[in-house]
This record gives C-alpha cells, sequence and structure tokens, in this order.
C-alpha cells in the first residue's frame, strides 16, 4: 500500500482529507492472522480528535459534492471500479490472509466491488425527480431528490471489502460524503477501496475510513450534527443500539443485520444432487455469511438420502489455509468466532441434538472448525434462537409445507429463505409465504449490486444494490411554485 514513509507497509491506517495518517494517540493494535494467530500487521486507532477532524473534512467535501454532476462522480467511481479489479490479485490475496475464506472467494468479492461501484456510477445518473399536476391554477409541483448529507457507516469483517463497497458506492454516487469504520480484525479491503477512489481522483473528505473501539467511534459520529445518515451491516443487538443512537437525533438508518435462513427442500429434487449443491452453499465463507442457508427442512421422502449425501459432503470438504488452491472452507474469522461455534453446538448436543459429522475444533492454532451436521436439534437449542454464524447446518424433516412454513418462519429474523423444487407450484407458494427480504429459489445466489438486498423483522430495514440502495442516500424535496 502506498502510505507515506512514517507508516509501516503492514500497517493499515486512518484516511482522512485523503491523507494515511496514524491517530493521533499513536495507538495501533495488531491484526491476527486466523490461520495461525500470527500478527500480520496493525490497525490504527481513532482517537476523538481524528473524528473530529474527519467530520470537519466530510461536512467541507459534502458541500461541494453535492453540486458535482452525476457523470463526474460516475467517472471517480467507474475510475476506483478499473483500479480495483487491476488490484484484484493482492487485494484478495491480503483478504484471505486477515479474514481466511479461500482465495477464490476473497478474489470473486473483489471483483464485486468493483461491480457495486460501476452499478452505483450508473444509479446516480438517473435520480430523477417528478413534476406533479395541481389542482391550484399556475401553481406547479415538482420534486427533486437530493443527497442527504454526510453518512457515517460501520462495516463487519464477513465481506469486509464487499459490505464497505455496497455503502461507499451508493453513498458517493448520490452526491454525500461517508465516514466509513471499517472491520478491524480485516481492514486491508477496505484500505484498498480507499486507495483506489484517492488514485481515481476523489476529492478529499468525500471518502474518509477510521477504524478503532466501535463504540467510541459509533457514538461519537452518530451524536454529531453533521452527520445526517447512518448506515450499519452487523449483527442483531449492535443494530439495535446504534439504531437507537440514531433514533435521538432522528437520523434515518440502513440497517442489514443478522439472518437465520431456512431451506425448505421438497421432494422432487433429486437429493444426491441437492446437498451437493447446498454443501457448497452452507460451508461458503465458512458460514459466516448473513445469508447463508443454516435450518434445512427435507421432504420426509427424500430425507434419508439427503442426510447421507450431506454429510458426506461436509466430511469431504478440504478445510485449510486459504491462500492454498485446494482449500475449500478455511478458519473462522476470529476468536469470538470459534468460541460462539463451540458454545452453541455444545448447547445443542446437551439438548439432545444428533451430531452427524464435525462438532470440534481441528488443531489448537488458528480458528479451524470442522464442517458440522447436526439433525434432532430441539427448538431450544440456542443455534436455532441465535445468528449460528459458523459452518453449521440443522436438518430436520417435514411432511407438510403449511407445517415447514411455519418452522420457516418461526424465528425473529427475516434476511433470505430458501426452497428447492421443481414445482412452479411450491415455487410460488414459497415466494409469497416466506417472511423475508430475499427468497432463492434452486439457489443461493441472492445478492448482487443490480439487486435490492436486506431484510425484514429483526435483520433489519433498508436495502442495499439495485434502484433502491441509491435512495437510502437521497431524500426528496418538494416545489411548489407560481411562476413570477
Ligand atoms: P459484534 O456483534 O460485536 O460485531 C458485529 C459488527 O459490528 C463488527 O463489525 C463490529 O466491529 C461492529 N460493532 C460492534 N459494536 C459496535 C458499536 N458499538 N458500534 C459500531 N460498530 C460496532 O460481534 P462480532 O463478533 O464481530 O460478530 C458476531 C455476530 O455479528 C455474528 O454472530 C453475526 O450474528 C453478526 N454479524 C453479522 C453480519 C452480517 O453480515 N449481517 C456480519 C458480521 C457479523
Amino acid at each position: 500500500m502506498p502510505f507515506d514513509t512514517e507508516i509501516d507497509a503492514a500497517d493499515r491506517p486512518l484516511l482522512i482529507d485523503n491523507v494515511w495518517r496514524a491517530g493521533g494517540g499513536g495507538e495501533w493494535l495488531p491484526i491476527l492472522n486466523p490461520v495461525d494467530e500470527s500478527v500480520l500487521g496493525r490497525f490504527a486507532v481513532a482517537t476523538s480528535a481524528d473524528l473530529d477532524d474527519a467530520l470537519a473534512s466530510a461536512q467541507a467535501a459534502f458541500l461541494m459534492w453535492r453540486d458535482v454532476g452525476p457523470l463526474a462522480r460516475a467517472q471517480v467511481l467507474r475510475g476506483a471500479a478499473a483500479l480495483i479489479l487491476e488490484r484484484a490479485d493482492a487485494l484478495a490475496t491480503a483478504l484471505t490472509r486477515e479474514q481466511g475464506k479461500p482465495f477464490a472467494q476473497a478474489r470473486m468479492e473483489i471483483e464485486g466491488c468493483a461491480r457495486a461501484f460501476d452499478w452505483a456510477a450508473e444509479e446516480g445518473r438517473r435520480t430523477y425527480g417528478r413534476v406533479i399536476p395541481s389542482n391550484t391554477p399556475g401553481l406547479m409541483w415538482t420534486t427533486g431528490r437530493f443527497p442527504v448529507g454526510p453518512v457515517a457507516a460501520f462495516t463487519p469483517w464477513n465481506f469486509p471489502a464487499s459490505q464497505a463497497a455496497a455503502k461507499i458506492g451508493s453513498a458517493i454516487a448520490a452526491g454525500c460524503s461517508i465516514i466509513l469504520k471499517g472491520p478491524e480484525d480485516a481492514p486491508s479491503g477496505c484500505v484498498g477501496l480507499a486507495q483506489a477512489l484517492v488514485d481515481a481522483g476523489l476529492p478529499p473528505g468525500v471518502f474518509t475510513l477510521v477504524f478503532g473501539r466501535p463504540p467510541e467511534i459509533s457514538e461519537h459520529l452518530i451524536a454529531s450534527p453533521i452527520i445526517r445518515k447512518v448506515s450499519f451491516t452487523g449483527s442483531v443487538p449492535v443494530g439495535k443500539h446504534l439504531a437507537g443512537l440514531a433514533a435521538a437525533q432522528m437520523k434515518p438508518c440502513t440497517m442489514e443485520l443478522g439472518g437465520h435462513a431456512p431451506v425448505l427442500v421438497f421432494g422432487d429434487v433429486d437429493p444426491v444432487a441437492a446437498a451437493k449443491t447446498m454443501v457448497m452453499g452452507k460451508f461458503r465463507n465458512a458460514g459466516q455469511v448473513c445469508v447463508s442457508p443454516t435450518r434445512f427442512m427435507i421432504a420426509q421422502s427424500i430425507y434419508e438420502p439427503f442426510v447421507e449425501a450431506f454429510v458426506e459432503g461436509a466430511k469431504a470438504l478440504v478445510v485449510g489455509d486459504g491462500l492454498d488452491p485446494a482449500t475449500e472452507m478455511g478458519p473462522l474469522a476470529n476468536d469470538r468466532r470459534l468460541a460462539s461455534v463451540e458454545a452453541m453446538v455444545a448447547d445443542a448436543l446437551a439438548k439432545g441434538a444428533t451430531l452427524r459429522t464435525g462438532g470440534e475444533r481441528i488443531g489448537n492454532t488458528g480458528y479451524f472448525y470442522r464442517p458440522t451436521v447436526l439433525t434432532d436439534v430441539p427448538e431450544t437449542a440456542r443455534m436455532l434462537q441465535d445468528e449460528p454464524f459458523g459452518p453449521i447446518a440443522v436438518l430436520s424433516p417435514f411432511t407438510d409445507r403449511e407445517e415447514a412454513m411455519v418452522r420457516a418462519n418461526s424465528t425473529p429474523f427475516g434476511l433470505a429463505a430458501y426452497a428447492f423444487t421443481r414445482s412452479q407450484e411450491d415455487a410460488a407458494f414459497v415466494a409469497r409465504r416466506f417472511e423475508s427480504g430475499m427468497v432463492g429459489i434452486n439457489t443461493f445466489a441472492v445478492g448482487g449490486a443490480e439487486a435490492p438486498f436486506g431484510g425484514i423483522k429483526e435483520s433489519g430495514y433498508g436495502r442495499e444494490g439495485g434502484m433502491e440502495g441509491i435512495d437510502a442516500y437521497l431524500t426528496t424535496k418538494v416545489v411548489a411554485q407560481i411562476p413570477g
């Protein structure tokens, strides 16, 4: 990374006013490799004085950027997208080293960042208003859509680059400035996006990147009158907390929170072929995906062969260092995940669940955990209440689709839900009845720059991507005019 000479190449600094710098307190904290817990580098800790600098810079930049035409904004975003693609191998390597996912998945994530910037660039050119017929002679109503103002955004470590890119691209395309607190566990993705934006000519202050102690940063930024919008991706408890801070100031939020996706597998699919596809979907990114399929409900008529094939598939997965091309699943991203997954599996087993495979850590250095399949998991088990966010699949049979749908909708989450069937009638039934923001039928691929991504119930509100993505950073103003 081309930082100034004061900063070590392995360190991940703050970007304020287009200058890479250490935190004012000179504090740096370690970035660990989840494969062996070795120190990869350090991230800078922002102080409240750094955050005040960031706010002043974002405010000044907003007053300028809101008046820059959409084509010029689009050119910067498209330039950054091209640079991200040019640098994709290096960015993906850093992502794998910090977060653990296999390199091929990291590369796809980086490519997704370029697509998100590209999509936002184009959507930013189509933020049309309208002319409304009025009942008062001579009076004309028009509406325009204007950037909401400086944004405070917070993104997590599971997709350290793409979750950030969705927010950054839309905010910048809409004419906002944005201060992002990136993920401290895996900061290089955000640093790479920031460098691409700077190199593509983004003026100082339009994008600011900070790291540090998350509660200190969110409290400071959200309380500031400069911030006009909050966007968060992460867990439900933290989302509720941040939404509360924003509500105290009447600031709008986008909340992309957790999920607990059900999968209905109907009796008309080939159980062995379906199980093979689903193993790859379940254990992608070691299950640390908010739309990860988790509660598999399988038609009783194909239950046994499906379970057998799924367990075989999980056992056969190659778990290892994500930089090894043979690896299909890497380690968990951090020690918090490892501890949480171990506790959830122990809880389910204590409550009577049957372990079909996995259920244990691999080795005692690094955060590796075996792909795990459980059956007979009682509803009281914690893994059916909280988001497992790990390599855990819970399998159970169903005989009646109405009963299965009640179970599918029984959690407080409502992010993604899936079904596998050849029946158009069953497909229409699940599309209508799942309580979720996204439904996948015969696929787990529900996310993409072009489609609105987000949830209902405790999974949050607001959408990223699609036409809706840019709306989150705009506000509508009506002008009533009598031509003078
Ligand atoms: P966590 O709940 O403490 O943190 C989740 C994310 O929020 C992290 O990126 C963290 O830096 C950030 N965060 C935490 N407290 C914050 C605060 N006060 N202000 C601003 N940001 C804050 O725990 P974790 O161990 O990082 O993740 C655990 C859980 O989070 C998982 O079990 C999963 O349920 C959820 N999660 C969801 C997503 C998602 O994509 N929806 C992503 C990552 C984590």
